[in-house]
């Protein structure tokens, strides 16, 4: 029994797994068409020359390319590509000219690995003040402290790497427009995962996690008007993996955005649900927060060491989830979580077989 009704086709769409496969945050299992279309690809490349290869799917090409912009509220030209999310960073941070002293306000979930890139070019980071327990960010103290200082730009993780916490996005670039500050979104966590149209000026990620996509492909997206044009997209380029990305994103487009968002919040409420309470792990979002990203909290007193035996023991299981510690996000504190995040076909059972190991797992 499948927890969304879009299980069954998602499912069918791809390899059996060989385990419960709920680690889609680290990365999602592609569709056997987004393989097909990759090796495709490479085959192509073999036979008639790479640069020809490329130059007679420039159609295609740039039909994913509009797909992509689509889901990210940007337009074709405003997409480059990069490795990673990370290197999209890296680009952005390198071409644009921002002052020497940048101020940078974060939130509570920002990922560690950003916090270095701004910490190696001596930025000023601040954290924006959040209004809840779960750390989403307090829009209207962001509001009033924006009346008095403004920050070079905002970066914000949609969702970060170690909580299902979905930040209120286009608020927050509302209020930050009001003063001309603008806004950098990393959506590596959030893309084909939840609505990622906010207005931002400039939104970075990457294919290999929701979207399902091939790893080695990552992209970023610059509003025209935020920056003067600047040469992001790297000279060389995985082609097939792009390709394979433009496939997972018409394969979204196709059961449709809004339908696959609302079904992974469902897929995210029923494992909070099932799994809250259970020994004394706790759910740290709120229950029905509308992600599919799950974090547990384990028993008092346990070191980060034993929640990654607990994860090493469910994968002994058949059960494969991250054991993710405090690096993933440094500002939110300094446990380790276990993370949970099931794609489409997350089965009731699994939920079971989880439920019954953590029971085991509990003291
Ligand atoms: C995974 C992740 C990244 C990094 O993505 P890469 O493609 O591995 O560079 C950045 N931010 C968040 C929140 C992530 O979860």
């Amino acid at each position: 029994m499948y927890v969304s009704e879009l299980g069954e086709q998602w499912h069918a769409a791809r390899v059996e797994p060989a385990f419960a496969h709920l680690d889609s945050a680290s990365a999602g299992r592609s569709s056997d068409a987004v393989i097909e279309a990759i090796t495709a690809h490479l085959w192509r490349e073999s036979e008639r020359g790479s640069y020809v290869a490329a130059d007679e799917l420039s159609d295609e090409i740039a039909s994913d390319r509009r797909d992509l912009a689509s889901l990210v509220g940007h337009t074709a030209d405003e997409i480059a590509f990069r490795e990673s999310a990370r290197a999209s960073l890296r680009a952005l941070l390198t071409h644009w000219s921002l002052p020497v002293a940048s101020t940078v306000w974060v939130a509570k979930n920002e990922f560690g690995p950003n916090l270095v890139e701004f910490e190696r070019r001596g930025y000023a980071v601040r954290v924006m003040p959040d209004g809840d327990i779960y750390g989403h960010v307090d829009t209207d103290a962001l509001e009033n402290m924006l009346q008095f200082e403004q920050p070079d730009f905002i970066h914000i993780c949609h969702i970060g790497s170690m909580s299902g916490v979905v930040q209120p996005v286009t608020r927050i670039v509302e209020i930050a427009h009001q003063v001309g500050v603008p806004v950098v979104v990393d959506m590596a966590q959030s893309v084909g995962h939840v609505p990622t149209v906010t207005g931002a000026d400039i939104i970075y990620g990457t294919s290999r996690k929701w979207l399902t996509g091939p790893r080695g492909v990552g992209f970023v997206g610059v509003r025209r008007d935020a920056l003067r044009h600047v040469e992001i997209d790297s000279s060389e380029a995985f082609i097939a993996g792009r390709l394979g990305l433009g496939v997972a994103v018409s394969e979204v487009h196709a059961t449709g955005q809004q339908r696959v968002f609302r079904e992974l919040a469902k897929v995210g409420q029923a494992t909070r649900e099932r799994l809250h309470g259970i020994a004394s792990w706790e759910v740290l979002e709120p229950i029905d927060e509308p992600s599919a990203i799950v974090t547990l909290a384990p028993p008092p007193g346990w070191q980060p060491s034993d929640v990654a035996a607990a994860r090493d023991k469910l994968l002994g299981l058949g059960i494969l989830v991250t054991a993710a510690d405090s690096w993933r996000a440094p500002l939110a504190g300094e446990g380790s979580v276990l993370r949970l995040s099931p794609h489409l076909d997350l089965r009731r059972d699994d939920l079971d077989r989880v439920a019954d190991a953590l029971r085991t797992m509990g003291y």
